[in-house]
C-alpha cells in the first residue's frame, strides 16, 4: 500500500469473498440477500444483519435482495412485512425490485422434494414429534432409524402426494431428508422437510397444507436465487453441512454460507419472541415504543439511519458471540445529532423570575445560534422579557462552594441575553422557592459595552410569556439489568423490567417550537437531544422524546463565554 492510498477497511467475510474473487468461484459476482422471517418488527441486531448484506453487495458492485422467509403460517403476517420494508428503506438501503418470498418457490420446493425422494433420500415418515425427538439420539448416543427410513420410492411418492392433498391431519406423517442416524452433527439425523399444517397463508393462503421446514427451504431459496454468499449468524454454523447436503444431492447452485456472531446489547433483549411478548403483554406501547430496540422504536426515539448504520460499522463482525455497550449506540447517535440537530432552549423543570428592572410589555429579541457546528443553519430570534423561566436546579438558596449558577445575591449570565442577579427568593407558605425577583444589567447584551463580561455560569432560559407548554418524555433503560436474560430458575427476563424507564414531564420550549414536525431532531441546550414524538405530538401541542442525554455540555457552554 502506498502512502496515500487509504486503507480499505477488512474483516473476515470481505476476506472470503476477496478469496473467491481471486480463485473465480462465482466469477467476480457478488449477491446477498436479507433474508427476515415476517414474524415481527426487526430490531438493532437486523440492522447489523442488513447493513452488512446490502453494505457487502454495494461496495463489490453487486446486488441485494430481501426475501421473506416465510415458511411458517400461523406467526406470519403483513403487517411485518410492510413495517420490515419500511425499515430497511429507512435505513437506506434499496432492494430495487428484488422483493422474493419462500413462498413462491413452494412449488419449486415441492419438485425438488419429489427428486429427492425419486433418488431414494427423503421418505414419509408417520413417527410422532415426540418419537421422532427420542429415536434422534443425544450427543453423545447415535440415533435410530424410523421404522419407515425403508419404504419404497412408489410408496413415498404416493403418501407424499396424498399429504399435499391434505388426506392427513396435521402432525400425523413428515417428510424427512434420509441422511444418517449415526451423524455426530444431530442436524444431519434424518432432518425434516415437510410437515403438515392446515393453516392459512398469508401470501398462498389454502393453496398448501404441508409447509417446508425452514432448514429446507432456506439454502434452496438462496440457490434459487443465485445467491453467491448466504450470510447468517453463527447458530446455523452447525446447519451448513445439511444445507450443503441438500444442494448437493439436487446438483443445484451452491452458495456459500458464511456464519457471523450475533448483536448483543446490554440492558436489552433481542430476541422478536420476547420483544413480541412486551408488546402483547402491554408492557410498552407498541412495536415501535422509544424504549424498544426495534429499529421502529429507535426511529421514534429519535435515532438517525446514519447513527445507525455508524453504529454497525464501528461494531464490524466477529466469529464470537458478545455483547456491545447501550452506550456505544448512544454514543453514535450523539456523535450524528451533534452535528445536524438545531439547538434550542427548553425548561424541562420551571422556576420562574422576574426581572424587576425590566419594562413590563417589552419584548427585546436575542439572535440565537441555530447550530454552532454548522453555520449554515443560520440563527432564529428568540424573544425576552421581564418574566423567565429558568431550569430549578440551576437555582440553590444556599450553594456549596464550586456551584457556579445562581443563588442570592449572585450573577449569572442567561444565554444569549444578559447578566442577571438574584436580589430576592420569594417562598409559598410551606418554604418552597416559587420565584426568584432578580436585575438585569443592560450593558451586557451582545453589542452593548459590557458584552463581554465574565460570570462564571450561563443559563439557558425561556420567556414565561411566549413559551410553549409541552410534553417531555424522558426514558431510562427498559431493563434494570445488564443482561435481563440472567435470570434465577423459575424467573424470566421480565422480572428484570426497570419500572421506571419512562417518565412523563411538562416542560415550557421556546415558542419556535409550537409546531414542530414530528421526527424533527433538536438539542435542548444543556438538556440534550429530543425528538418530536411521531404519534402524540401535534401542531400546537408538541410532545418530545429524549433520543439521549449530552454529556461535558454545561462545560462547554460556560467556556465559549
Ligand atoms: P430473533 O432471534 O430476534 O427472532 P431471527 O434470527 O429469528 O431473530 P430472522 O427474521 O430470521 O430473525 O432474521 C433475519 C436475519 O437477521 C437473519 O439473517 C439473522 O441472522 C439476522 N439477525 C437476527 N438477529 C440478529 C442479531 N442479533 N445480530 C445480527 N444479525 C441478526
Ligand atoms: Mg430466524
Amino acid at each position: 500500500m502506498t502512502a496515500n492510498e487509504a486503507p480499505t477497511q477488512t474483516n473476515f467475510v470481505k476476506q472470503i469473498i476477496n478469496e473467491h474473487n481471486s480463485s473465480g468461484r462465482f466469477g467476480q459476482k457478488v449477491h446477498t440477500r436479507f433474508p427476515p422471517e415476517p414474524n415481527g418488527y426487526l430490531h438493532i441486531g437486523h440492522a447489523k444483519s442488513i447493513c452488512l448484506n446490502f453494505g457487502i453487495a454495494e461496495e463489490y458492485g453487486g446486488s441485494c435482495n430481501l426475501r421473506f422467509d416465510d415458511t411458517n403460517p400461523t406467526k406470519e403476517d403483513t403487517e411485518y412485512v410492510d413495517s420490515i420494508k419500511e425499515d430497511i428503506r429507512w435505513l437506506g438501503f434499496n432492494w430495487e425490485d428484488r422483493e422474493y418470498y419462500a413462498s413462491d418457490y413452494f412449488e419449486t420446493l415441492y419438485e425438488y422434494a419429489l427428486k429427492l425422494i425419486g433418488d431414494g433420500k427423503a421418505y414419509v415418515c408417520e413417527l410422532t414429534g415426540e418419537q421422532i425427538r427420542e429415536y434422534r439420539g443425544t450427543l453423545t448416543e447415535p440415533g435410530k432409524n424410523s421404522p419407515h427410513r425403508e419404504r419404497s420410492v412408489e410408496e413415498n411418492l404416493d403418501l407424499f402426494e396424498r399429504m399435499r392433498k391434505g388426506e392427513f391431519p396435521d402432525g400425523s406423517h413428515t417428510l424427512r431428508a434420509k441422511v444418517d442416524m449415526a451423524s455426530p452433527n444431530l442436524n444431519m439425523r434424518d432432518p425434516v422437510m415437510y410437515r403438515i399444517l392446515h393453516a392459512h397463508h398469508h401470501r398462498t393462503g389454502d393453496d398448501w397444507c404441508i409447509y417446508p421446514m425452514y432448514d429446507w427451504a432456506h439454502g434452496q431459496s438462496d440457490s434459487i436465487e443465485g445467491i453467491t454468499h448466504s450470510i447468517c449468524t453463527l447458530e446455523f454454523e452447525d446447519h451448513r453441512p445439511l444445507y450443503d447436503w441438500y444442494v448437493e444431492q439436487l446438483g443445484i447452485h451452491h452458495p456459500q454460507q458464511i456464519e457471523f456472531a450475533r448483536l448483543n446489547i446490554t440492558y436489552t433483549v433481542m430476541s422478536k419472541r420476547k420483544l413480541l411478548q412486551l408488546v402483547s403483554d402491554g408492557i410498552v406501547d407498541g412495536w415501535d415504543d422509544p424504549r424498544m430496540p426495534t429499529i421502529s422504536g429507535l426511529r421514534r426515539r429519535g435515532y438517525t439511519p446514519s447513527s445507525i448504520r455508524d453504529f454497525a460499522e464501528r461494531v464490524g463482525v466477529a466469529k464470537k458471540n458478545s455483547t456491545v455497550e447501550v452506550a456505544q449506540l448512544e454514543h453514535c447517535v450523539r456523535e450524528d445529532l451533534n452535528a445536524h440537530a438545531l439547538r434550542v432552549m427548553a425548561v424541562l423543570n420551571p422556576l420562574k423570575v422576574v426581572l424587576t428592572n425590566f419594562p413590563e410589555d417589552k419584548v427585546e429579541y436575542m439572535e440565537a445560534v441555530n447550530n454552532p457546528e454548522d453555520a449554515s443553519a443560520g440563527t432564529r430570534q428568540v424573544p425576552f422579557t421581564r418574566e423567565l423561566y429558568i431550569e430549578r436546579d440551576d437555582f440553590m438558596e444556599d450553594p456549596p462552594r464550586k456551584f457556579f449558577r445562581l443563588a442570592p445575591g449572585r450573577e449569572v449570565r442567561l444565554r444569549y441575553g444578559y447578566i442577571i442577579k438574584c436580589e430576592e427568593v420569594v417562598k409559598d407558605e410551606d418554604g418552597n422557592v416559587v420565584e426568584l425577583r432578580c436585575t438585569y444589567d443592560e450593558q451586557t447584551r451582545s453589542g452593548m459595552p459590557e458584552a463581554n463580561r465574565k460570570v462564571k455560569g450561563t443559563l439557558h432560559w425561556v420567556s414565561a410569556t411566549h413559551a410553549v407548554d409541552a410534553e417531555v418524555r424522558l426514558y431510562e433503560q427498559l431493563f434494570s439489568k445488564e443482561n435481563p436474560d440472567n435470570v434465577a430458575e423459575g424467573e424470566t427476563f421480565m422480572t428484570n423490567m426497570n419500572p421506571q424507564s419512562l417518565e412523563i414531564i411538562r416542560a415550557q420550549v421556546e415558542p419556535s417550537l409550537v409546531d414542530a414536525q414530528a421526527g424533527t431532531h433538536f438539542q435542548f441546550e444543556r438538556k440534550g437531544y429530543f425528538t418530536v414524538d411521531s404519534r402524540y405530538s401535534v401542531p400546537g401541542a408538541p410532545v418530545f422524546n429524549r433520543t439521549v442525554t449530552l454529556r461535558d455540555t454545561w462545560a462547554k457552554i460556560s467556556k465559549q463565554k
